[in-house]
């Protein structure tokens, strides 16, 4: 079993497939997008599953496939299907921005996936236009229909908060989650820089908008998870809240991620990254791969301080990079 030097448990691989992606979030990239890594610098298919099966034999259970726009990457249904069959995977999620779900969830749930976090900022068209700087909200709500029928479970919906998010947008989410069995959960973005300028908006406005709903209930089922969950009596779904910043949960964290150019990473925000690339492509056996995921294990810092002096989140790599 994987341990760091705090006593966490370190059973969640978080795989980033590629550093492209087809939108342009507005707090994410800028309009003309990052400068890519040359594909030579990605790791291929045979990488990750190589570095899952290594990991799954360390203890890691849980797996979810991000980017960058995981769906943009050619390949990505088989790959699924690959590391869907590595023994002792338990549960394999995605995070997706959705613009191809309609046509892929489908195709993704038969080889193999559990899960999927849609993220999806507004249910105004013209809004989620400023925001991603492309016209795909139909396609979006497409894709999230799609998951549901195609057995995909949970579907959930993360919804960074932003300045301009109206109590109307607020309510529009929680209507959704009545309808459709989606898990709705906004969660507060990390700031850029220390001040809590003007990019940083709080979940407690939407917490106690959460809180008014007749009958609502907190629900935790136990796991290390960084979000509270709320059940409201005739919702056919859920709504949830996850707090990085004003409420941290280092201290329950069982991450430990791959970026897409191969690097392992214990934090979002720690400088440290060891190559794996280097590693996996050195010739050297799997025992190797798994002294370097101890290793990075053994690095995870205690906790981030998004607003103490030591840590930089301005310095931090594009999320597309490392995948959110
Ligand atoms: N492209 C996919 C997507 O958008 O779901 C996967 C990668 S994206 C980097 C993963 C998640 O990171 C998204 O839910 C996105 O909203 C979130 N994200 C990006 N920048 C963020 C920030 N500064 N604070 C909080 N979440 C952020
Ligand atoms: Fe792309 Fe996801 Fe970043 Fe938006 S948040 S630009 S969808 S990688």
């Amino acid at each position: 079993m994987l341990r760091d030097s705090f006593g966490r448990k370190v059973d969640y691989l978080r795989l980033s497939v590629t550093d492209r992606c087809d939108l342009r979030c507005v707090y994410c990239m800028p309009p003309e997008g990052i400068p890519l890594k040359p594909v030579s610098e990605i790791l291929a298919y045979d990488e990750l599953v190589r570095t899952v099966r290594v990991a799954v034999a360390l203890g890691v259970r849980k797996v979810r496939i991000t980017g960058g726009e995981p769906l943009v990457r050619r390949g990505i249904v088989p790959f699924v299907g690959r590391v869907a069959r590595v023994r002792g995977v338990l549960d394999l999620g995605m995070t997706t921005n959705g613009t191809t779900l309609a046509e892929m969830a489908a195709p993704l749930r038969e080889a193999g996936l559990s899960r999927v976090n849609v993220s999806l900022d507004t249910i105004r068209r013209d809004r989620y236009a400023e925001i991603t700087r492309r016209d795909a909200l139909p396609r979006v709500l497409s894709g999230i229909e799609a998951a549901v029928r195609a057995g995909l479970s949970p579907v959930k919906i993360n919804v960074v908060l932003l300045h301009g998010l109206l109590p109307a947008d607020v309510d529009d989410f929680l209507a959704l989650a009545q309808e459709m069995p989606v898990e709705v959960r906004f969660i507060e973005r990390m700031p850029i820089g220390c001040s809590p300028s003007e990019a940083f908006l709080s979940a407690v406005g939407v917490r106690d908008r959460i809180l008014s709903l007749p009958g609502v209930r907190e629900t935790r089922n136990g796991e290390p998870s960084s979000a509270v969950t709320y059940d409201v009596p005739g919702f056919a779904g859920k709504a949830g809240i996850i707090s990085p910043v004003s409420r941290k949960f280092c201290e329950r964290c069982n991450r430990l991620r791959v970026t897409a150019d191969g690097r392992l990473r214990g934090c979002l925000f720690a400088r440290e990254t060891l190559d794996l690339r280097a590693v996996l492509r050195s010739g050297r056996g799997d025992e190797a791969v798994a002294d370097l995921l101890r290793a990075a294990v053994h690095a995870k810092p205690e906790g981030h301080d998004l607003c103490a002096s030591g840590d930089d989140p301005s310095a931090a790599e594009p999320m597309s990079r490392v995948g959110g």
